[in-house]
């Protein structure tokens, strides 16, 4: 949970700026510092293509300033779209046919990191979902089920009315690609809001964290997201989502992974030193 703060408070500026730039006018933020080729090429070939682009005859072009937005771009970061207390945020889920959201069961065990200090750690549970499946170690030592939990890679509009999630009629959107965290009871509110014909991912949602409630609440703010009202807005979506598409950084949100002999050593007391961690390995 601190991490989560800490990560919000260092990155969302730098990425939204970035997504800012992505989300209007595409290519000639970025564009300036290249090549003129790359003006006349789409905003998706604009960020994917730059670490590989034929710079090798010509001389490199390393030149930057403070407000280059490249500079700041973190490959494969991804902030949690959530709303500060009192306050609203809207988002659309990206289309599952580009990335599904992902789910895993995880315990929270406070874990102390290499100076010895105790940070409570997100790390997935070995108990299958579903209800027939049979408690592995994590679970029968900590006495608990793991809690399942599902993440989703979101359009988060970075300008809608940070009280409401409205629009005015011709705001043009700004977003960034972020990610949200839904519990079970999350999972069953949101599957209520579209109309009977429609899905999740149809509509755009606001999420609110209301002053006294515990919890997060889901709305449906629009029958069709608005990202996809404009096309120039919808190819900088697909731009921006590209790099998040083969699911690691998403997945890497649903904890950490140990295995059997892992979570018994981190239980028994010992410290799990960070070779014998295999979260990275299995994410490959
Ligand atoms: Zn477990």
């Amino acid at each position: 949970m601190a991490m989560a703060t800490f990560n919000d408070e260092l990155d969302e500026v730098p990425v939204q700026k970035a997504a800012t730039t992505t989300g209007t006018a595409a290519a000639p933020a970025t564009a300036k510092t290249h090549a003129p080729v790359a003006t006349a090429t789409t905003a998706a070939s604009d960020e994917e293509d730059t670490p590989s682009a034929t710079k090798k005859e010509e001389e490199e072009n390393l030149s930057t300033d403070f407000d280059d937005e490249k500079v700041y771009v973190r490959t494969g970061q991804l902030n949690q779209c959530r709303p500060e207390k009192g306050k609203a945020a809207r988002f659309s889920f990206v289309p599952k046919e580009w990335i599904a959201p992902q789910t895993a069961k995880a315990h929270w065990v406070d874990v102390p990191d290499s100076e010895g200090k105790v940070r409570p750690q997100r790390i997935r549970c070995l108990t299958p979902l579903g209800a027939d499946a049979d408690a592995q170690v994590c679970c029968e030592l900590l006495n608990e089920d793991g809690a399942v939990e599902v993440v989703a890679l979101v359009v988060r509009y970075t300008n809608a009315d940070p009280e409401t999630g409205k629009y005015g009629k011709d705001d043009k959107v700004k977003f960034a690609i972020e990610f949200v965290r839904l519990s079970q009871f999350n999972m069953r509110q949101i599957k209520k809001l579209p109309d009977e014909d429609k899905t999740p991912f149809d509509i755009d949602l606001v999420m609110t964290h209301a002053d006294r409630a515990f919890g997060y609440e889901f709305n449906r703010k629009a029958n069709s997201p608005r990202w996809k009202s404009d096309p120039a807005v919808e190819a900088a979506v697909k731009a921006a989502v590209s790099r998040f598409l083969d699911g690691k950084a998403l997945r890497s949100k649903l904890g950490v992974k140990h295995n059997e002999i892992e979570w018994k050593s981190l239980l028994s007391g010992k410290k799990v030193g960070a070779e014998t961690k295999i979260e990275n390995v299995d994410e490959l």
